[in-house]
């Protein structure tokens, strides 16, 4: 079995690897000329967060996104098991009850256990909650990865190729375009989220952090060299146009809230990007002829993208053999 898969974001390479790594013959195709150009998944905050997304997922994104925490480490040996922490300013006090009440596999933590964990909140919070088992990374180092490791194992990758699934030669293809694949599944609509990196050698954390809010939680993720990701607004609109003032403000806002060392870090990065979203905010996998469509990642791209493709190799392998053993049959009767 020959297998196209189109679009090289967390979707695409995490598929194409697992179907790699199953002996299928794998072709990667890319519309930009460079890994991660065009893609959602570059703009991402690369939480593995099973436990706290359950606080506005459903069930299933903590069970299937628990996959992540064994997928990632096998295949991105930068995937860092630290954990998540979870805080609120003290007139916040009530999003933090609210939150564990939405969520488990976490423990409380007081004033002195959040110093403990990271020495530079000591005396900024006073208590907050711990999800040790969660991890992160840095998704672009981890798409080049999984990029690398797919080379090694002999698939290539056509960068600069915006393919039309009726010319492709394959027998089965997957298509994993993201947000361009609305012409193929209607109900796919975007959710704009923004994003910006700061640098400072002021404060260090090592593991993400999300401040609650009322209206407008965020998280700090920490990156190599004193870099830090402030994440994300959660727009209902597909508009990619840069990032707006008012979100900006309320991104830094977040981040000086957490550590006023912030204030003096340097602007790297300010970023906009649609997320590819079902109405269940749920990811599928669509039968559709010889394609099938992986999509609806949401917010949960590098979370759910291990389980989902797992599920779209089973399939895929299952019809083959299925398709095998009908053939054999025939030949017999
Ligand atoms: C600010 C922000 C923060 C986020 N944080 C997190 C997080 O912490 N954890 C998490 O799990 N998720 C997070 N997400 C969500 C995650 O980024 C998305 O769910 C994920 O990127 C979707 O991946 P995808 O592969 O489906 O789409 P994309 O990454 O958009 O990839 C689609 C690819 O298909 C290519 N393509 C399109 N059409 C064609 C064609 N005709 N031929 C060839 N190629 C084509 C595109 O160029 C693109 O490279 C975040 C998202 C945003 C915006």
């Amino acid at each position: 079995m020959r297998v196209a898969v189109i679009g090289a974001g967390v979707a695409g390479l995490v598929t194409a690897l697992e179907l790699a790594e199953r002996g299928v013959a794998v072709e990667l195709f890319e519309r930009a000329a460079a890994l991660g150009e065009q893609a959602c998944s570059w703009s991402a905050g690369g939480m593995l967060a099973p436990w706290c997304e359950g606080e506005s997922a459903e069930e299933v994104v903590v069970t299937l996104g628990q996959q992540a925490l064994d997928w990632w480490p096998r295949h991105y040996p930068g995937t860092l098991a630290h954990g998540t922490l979870v805080l609120a300013p003290a007139r916040d006090a009530s999003e933090l009850t609210r939150f564990a009440a939405r969520t488990d596999g976490f423990e409380r933590l007081d004033a002195d256990s959040v110093a403990a964990l990271e020495p530079d909140l000591a005396g900024r919070f006073r208590q907050g909650l711990f999800f040790a088992q969660e991890a992160h990374l840095d998704p672009r180092p981890a798409m080049a990865a999984l990029a690398q490791a797919l080379r090694a194992t002999g698939v290539p990758i056509h960068y600069g190729v915006a393919v039309e699934e009726a010319g492709l030669d394959a027998d089965r293809i997957v298509d994993c375009r993201g947000l361009s694949a609305r012409d193929r599944l209607s109900a796919l609509r975007g959710v704009r989220g923004e994003m910006l990196v700061l640098r400072t050698n002021e404060i260090s954390l090592s593991r993400p952090v999300r401040l609650l809010h009322p209206r407008i939680p965020l998280y700090v993720v920490p990156r190599s060299d004193g870099h830090f990701m402030i994440g994300a607004t959660m727009i209902e609109s597909d508009d990619r146009r840069r990032v707006s003032a008012r979100s900006a403000i309320e991104l830094l806002s977040a981040a000086y809230a957490l550590h006023p060392a912030f204030g003096e870090a340097e602007i790297v990065e300010l970023r906009a990007d649609v997320r590819p979203a079902f109405p269940d905010n749920l990811p599928r996998i669509v039968e559709d002829g010889r394609v099938l469509r992986f999509n609806g990642l949401f917010r949960h791209g590098f979370l759910l993208s291990p389980a989902l493709a797992r599920q779209a190799a089973d399939r895929l392998i299952a019809s083959k053999e299925l398709s095998d053993a009908d053939h054999r049959q025939r030949r017999h009767a």
